[in-house]
């Protein structure tokens, strides 16, 4: 062979199958902290540490084994009786990340910065788990807002809880409150959902839409749906709403694209009869509490989907250095270190827009929506823009269903239409200009 190339193949059967691949990132424990995050940030609190170092081991070790398999079973299974999803509810729950800022004496400015900390772990272990252990606790969210302890005593924190607010007819339609992006000449829709003043009580009948997160095994909803009270006004209501008592059933778990282990779909509504403190905000104060309740939304699914970028990231990054091509790591490559820093730099200005929002909001009475949008919209984007370049820097590899980056991928693509489409939540920003 003395001078001369070999071409002689060289046979190693396993070179470019995903599965090692994923496997070889797995146990080299990369798919750890690549880059930085947490740990460069000056000034957080021996709390905020541990609280961060919780978090990551449970997205780390709970969340992204869990979203992995559950990402593989139909939407039926994943509800199953023995699904490791009821295990992801239990441990959160354990450790208690589900209360980790309950304590009503906590600075709001702390409390951001922990919303923070840990939103953006649990978008890093699995987006579409991150939201349902998020929306679940929307009913006792509203309840304490109430006031009302003995609905507080009903919804306490720990009730698995859903957010129902679309209906098949009236999805973009919600946040447009006072016909804003509405056509010249169009009207909205009747309400599939209404709630009928009868005494003391409110009778709820009609559906809501299919993609409701946690819709079909919620015990609880904040319900927000069209209000009869009887005066012949038409407006809209806030309630929390039991829905394992009678006089509710769920449709199918909705089957779809991404974030699959997050259960979603439809919950009709038979007579459903419910005494009046069920209801949390009346027609005159909807707005405003949707306002808050939008913000809060939005901020955090700005949060979920910084940790879920840079998830795709810290893939690629790994992927980079030890996929070899023409003797060398793909990483010697410029074109690629280009790549790499693109996305690191989406990352990262998506999270110091999210910070700076949930941080400016905590503090206001009346949070500013178009601030909670525009962290939404650059996070989502970005986490799907990071994930596709990412997918891309995996090569064949990264099309496997085996290869963690495609799932990623499907699931920050549907994050685009979450919580409202991007291009209907930009023009309700900007209306508000
Ligand atoms: C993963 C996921 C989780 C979700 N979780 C929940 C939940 O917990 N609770 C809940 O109630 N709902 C939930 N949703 C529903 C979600 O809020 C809606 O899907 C979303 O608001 C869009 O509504 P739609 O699907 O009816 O689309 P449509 O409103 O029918 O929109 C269809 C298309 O028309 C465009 N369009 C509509 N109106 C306008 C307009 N005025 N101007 C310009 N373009 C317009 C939209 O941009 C879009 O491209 C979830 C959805 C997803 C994907």
């Amino acid at each position: 062979m003395n001078g001369e190339v070999d071409h002689s193949p060289t046979i190693t059967l396993a070179q470019n199958d995903a599965v090692l691949i994923a496997q070889r990132l797995r146990e080299n424990g990369r798919l750890g902290m690549a880059l930085p995050a947490f740990d460069e940030d000056p000034g957080y609190t021996d709390f905020e540490r541990a609280s961060w170092e919780t978090a990551h081991r449970f997205a780390r070790d709970v969340m992204r084994p869990a979203g992995v398999a559950l990402d593989k079973l139909n939407a039926a299974d994943v509800i199953a009786a023995k699904s490791i999803l009821w295990d992801v509810f239990a441990k959160h729950r354990e450790l208690g990340l589900d209360a980790l800022d309950a304590d009503s004496d906590m600075p709001p400015q702390e409390r951001a910065r922990l919303r923070c900390i840990v939103g953006e772990e649990m978008g890093w272990g699995d987006s579409g788990l991150a939201i349902a252990l998020g929306v679940a606790a929307f009913p006792a969210m509203m309840a304490q807002m109430s006031g009302n302890p003995a609905l507080c005593e009903r919804f306490p924190q720990g009730t698995l809880g859903c957010w129902a607010i679309t209906e098949p007819d009236h999805g973009s339609d919600f946040i447009d409150f006072n016909g804003v992006l509405r056509q010249a000449g169009g009207h909205s829709n009747k309400p599939n959902c209404v709630a009928r003043r009868d005494g003391n009580h409110f009778v709820i009948t009609g559906q809501k839409s299919a993609w409701v997160s946690n819709g079909t095994i919620a015990q609880a909803a904040a319900l927000f749906c069209a209000v009869d009270m009887g005066d012949g006004r038409p407006g809209n209501a806030v309630f929390v709403v039991p829905l394992n008592e009678g006089g509710v059933t769920r449709g199918k778990p909705t089957d779809k694209i991404g974030q699959r282990p997050l259960n979603q779909g439809e919950i009709f509504f038979e007579d459903l009869r419910v005494s009046a403190d069920c209801m949390v905000a009346p027609p005159e104060a909807y707005r405003a509490v949707t306002d808050q309740v939008l913000s809060l939304a939005n901020a955090s699914m700005g949060t979920t989907f910084v940790g879920c970028a840079r998830a795709a990231l810290d893939l690629a990054l790994d992927y980079a250095k030890t996929r070899i091509q023409g003797d060398v790591p793909i990483f010697a490559h410029q074109s690629v270190k280009a790549r790499l820093f693109r996305m690191f730099r989406s990352v990262e200005a998506a999270r110091a827009l999210n910070q700076r929002v949930t941080r400016i909001n905590a503090t206001r009475v009346t949070p500013l929506l178009e601030l909670a949008i525009a962290s939404k919209v650059t996070s989502t984007q970005a986490a799907f823009d990071v994930a596709s370049d990412a997918l891309q820097l995996f090569g064949g590899a990264g099309i496997s269903r085996d290869c963690p980056i495609e799932k990623i991928f499907r699931d920050a693509r549907i994050s685009m239409i979450e919580d409202g489409c991007n291009e209907v939540l930009g023009m309700a920003a900007a209306a508000r200009f």
